[in-house]
């Protein structure tokens, strides 16, 4: 047995530990924390009194839930947790931009980040650990293992960044996290399942209550889920377009030869609410000499007529070893007056935290070092749950 490796002996370490099997009480929707509770003799008001300390007041611990009676208290010690991600590492960037490294009982890891600015503060959450999608540009799609994370796991991204910026019980009003976007590692729309029970565990406005005006879904644009997402969630869109050509977008979003742009499109001008009011945010990728000429910022314009759209230009964020070098100031600018003189607003996104690697693409967590039996295990049960 090799071990040298710590990530080796940890993973072992963390098996050969008894496990907790008490069953985590963030993540459940208000039915299911119902039928839970039902579980162990509980009435159904005791899940309403749940959910207001779990997600208005932030308590973690059943002894604090003093509404409850101390029995109840006892027996849910017993039976049930409500857990937080552990934190394994927390960054600050100069700018006030916080990146926290959250860590699963499975070993895996993502990242979440928060961006305060003098009006709002956004936090970034994963959907996945890893991504599938392994656009060009993106240092997440070079991580090899990929999962989906749990509900609770992604609820649990929002839930820690109150812990941390003291935001308990949640604040009428003055809060320092008053957006989502679901921007950070993964695709959220390949977990769509669990990124909607998240949702609307964090929309619920007896709890979390970010209004869906606040939270935004960015996508690389699988198709045939974002009517979906419009119709049942109703929260902002935003698409990672980056480039006006299938050619090239085959090559750097490789989804695209799935679905491409045209169709992509189309479900755009249907999306479920949309409006002038309310409009779809294109987000793209400024590559130096691969996708910033005039001529493409034109093409952008004519691609996006008849959909109430903004475009959001991103600088490339530079990670070790990328092949892409980010588009000079001036080419930004000649390719964002183009934009906005056809009358589309396209501000260029400020990179935040790029000193703790926190900026778009930048999020890449180490993925745990299986020993090869537990990865071919992991496999052959996945191919038996496929078939
Ligand atoms: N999978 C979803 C969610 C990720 S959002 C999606 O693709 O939309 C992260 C955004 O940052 C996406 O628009 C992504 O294309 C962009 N991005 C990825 N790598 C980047 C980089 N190195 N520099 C700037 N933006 C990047």
């Amino acid at each position: 047995m090799d071990t040298l490796d710590p990530m080796v002996a940890e993973t072992e370490a963390a098996v050969a530990a008894p496990p907790d099997t008490r069953v985590n009480l963030v993540g459940l929707t208000r039915e299911e924390l119902v039928a839970e509770l039902a579980k162990i003799g509980a009435e159904k008001f005791r899940a309403q009194q749940l959910w207001q300390w779990m997600y208005n007041r932030g308590a973690t611990d059943f002894e604090a839930m003093t509404s409850l009676s101390k029995k109840f208290r006892a027996q849910l010690a017993e039976t049930h947790v409500v857990a937080r991600p552990a934190i394994t590492r927390a960054y600050e960037s100069v700018d006030g931009t916080r990146k926290w490294l959250l860590k699963f009982p499975d070993g895996q890891e993502v990242e979440s980040v928060h961006i305060p600015e003098d009006d709002r503060g956004t936090l970034c959450v994963s959907s996945q650990v890893g991504c599938t999608l392994t656009c060009k540009f993106c240092h997440t799609g070079t991580q090899k293992l990929v999962r989906n994370l749990t509900p609770a796991e992604i609820v649990g991204q929002v839930m820690n960044a109150r812990d941390k910026l003291g935001e308990w019980p949640t604040p009428a009003e003055d809060r320092q996290l008053t957006n989502i976007v679901m921007m950070g590692m993964g695709e959220p729309l390949y977990n769509y399942e669990n990124v909607s029970k998240a949702l609307k565990i964090v929309m619920d406005n007896e709890g979390l209550s970010l209004s869906k005006r606040k939270i935004t879904l960015s996508t690389a644009g699988v198709v045939p889920m974002i009517e979906r997402c419009g119709a049942e969630l109703g929260v902002n869109l935003a698409v990672s377009l980056h480039a006006v050509t299938d050619e090239l977008r085959d090559v750097i979003v490789p989804i695209n030869k799935k679905y491409p742009i045209a169709e992509l499109l189309q479900a755009c001008r249907t999306y479920p609410g949309s409006s002038n009011a309310r409009r779809i945010t294109f987000e793209y990728v400024m590559l130096k000499d691969v996708n910033d000429s005039p001529a493409e910022a034109r093409e952008l314009v004519r691609l996006l007529d008849g959909i109430p759209a903004k475009v959001n230009l991103i600088p490339f964020n530079p990670w070790p070893d990328a092949p892409f070098e980010r588009s000079t100031s001036a080419a930004i600018k000649i390719f964002a007056d183009i934009v906005n003189d056809a009358g589309y607003s396209s501000p260029v996104r400020t990179p935040r935290g790029q000193d703790i690697m926190a900026a778009c693409g930048q999020l890449k967590s180490e993925s745990i070092k299986l020993r090869k039996s537990e990865l071919l295990r992991r496999e052959a049960e996945a191919a038996a749950a496929s078939a």
